[in-house]
């Protein structure tokens, strides 16, 4: 009844947007955590691999195995877990060949005996928290873990990365960068060796170039949304989601009537009302009830009323060609889109899109 239409071509061109931006020298990170911000991580891997990606973002190590042994991927490839570990997780990491995020020194020592006893070696990146203030070692101290990283055996090093609290503009990012650069500039100096740096989620990819380092890491530009409202560049991307649900009822309504819970909306006049077989139990959130429009027939309708667990209601108005069994896209590349909805509701496409619960079937298109 509920349907995400997933359009893997339009994937396939927001990727190669990216890449023309970015040009040759980094490479592309495709961040696939929350099951692919909702649009299902294994035909997104498989498409962004087709596109010539390698590099893969996940939240944790259960979605990383997820993405590792699902087969999805055909070609070798790095998958890191951008969580902070706990000491449980890590021979997880071990053996499935997951880059592993570090931040402190006890995870670091964990890892570095979890891996010595069994003779293997646990690919890791530093995390630094250059602002964000959310997972990371500060910069004081990364020095530090990198010497310490370098004289454990088992532990490869395989990147160094930070994370932008604010990459709507460039001056957002300037000084988490110039924090980061240095730290880098002066670990490459001491260690003679160079490692992958990166830093560039989607906004710093669009707004501040001199971030974007060894690797970017796009999320939300893969999907086909921009991260903000006023990114200071904006790529042709497209949605790779259209939310789609069945018109289940029509009818006409006197006068009068009430319309959901609470009887929040009233007909003022005789009205006909299309219930839509979509709620809140598929991620249409209940903060939209009595603001969003869905589209229908190609024609733009408002919702009315609560939106309840199942359904929605959308005024009709008196003239209309709505049907049962009629489609109504809640959002998507027709109608409105998930960012534009999302602000109606007081959050993000990202919340959007993830918030497509796993009743809705995904359909590739
Ligand atoms: C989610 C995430 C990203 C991607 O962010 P977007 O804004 O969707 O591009 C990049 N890096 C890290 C560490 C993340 O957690």
């Amino acid at each position: 009844m509920t349907e995400a239409l997933v359009s893997l071509d339009n994937l396939a061109w927001n990727t190669s947007l990216i890449r023309k931006r970015v040009g040759g020298s980094a490479r592309i990170m495709g961040i696939v955590k929350a099951n692919a911000y909702g649009h299902n991580v294994h035909r997104v891997a498989e498409t962004l691999e087709k596109s010539g990606v390698r590099d893969f973002g996940v939240a944790n190590i259960h979605e990383a195995i997820e993405l590792k042994t699902g087969g999805a991927l055909k070609k070798p490839a790095n998958i890191l877990a951008f969580s902070s570990p706990l000491p449980s997780h890590i021979p997880f990491f071990l053996h499935h060949d997951i880059e592993m995020t570090l931040c402190d020194s006890l995870t670091l020592q964990s890892a570095e005996e979890i891996a010595a006893a069994e003779n293997k070696t646990i690919a890791v990146q530093l995390k630094v928290d250059t602002g964000m203030g959310r997972l990371g070692t500060p910069p004081a101290v990364a020095m530090e873990l990198l010497r310490q990283i370098d004289h454990s055996p088992h532990l490869e090093l395989k990147g160094i990365y930070t994370h932008f609290a604010d990459s709507s503009t460039a001056e957002g990012t300037t000084k988490q960068l110039d924090a980061f650069k240095t730290l880098t500039a002066e670990y490459e100096h001491a260690s003679s060796k160079t490692v992958c740096k990166h830093a560039a989620n989607s906004g710093a990819i669009l707004s501040a170039p001199e971030s974007w380092l060894d690797m970017v890491r796009p999320g939300i530009l893969l999907y086909g949304y921009h991260p903000t409202k006023n990114s200071p560049c904006r790529l042709d991307v497209r949605p790779v989601m259209q939310f789609e649900a069945k018109v289940i009822f029509v009818k006409k309504v006197p006068a009068g009537t009430t319309i959901s819970y609470n009887r929040t909306w009233t007909a003022n006049e005789p009205r006909s009302i299309a219930t839509i077989a979509a709620g809140y139990a598929d991620g249409y959130t209940r903060a939209l009830s009595g603001r969003a429009t869905v589209m229908i027939n190609g024609n733009t309708y408002p919702q009315v009323g609560i939106v309840t667990m199942d359904q929605i209601m959308v005024d009709l108005g008196t003239r209309h060609d709505v049907k049962t069994g009629d489609t109504a896209t809640l959002f998507g590349w027709e109608g409105i889109g998930a960012d534009s909805l999302a602000g109606l509701a007081g959050t993000i496409s990202y919340e959007m899109l993830c918030s497509v619960s796993a009743r809705v079937k995904r359909i590739f298109i």
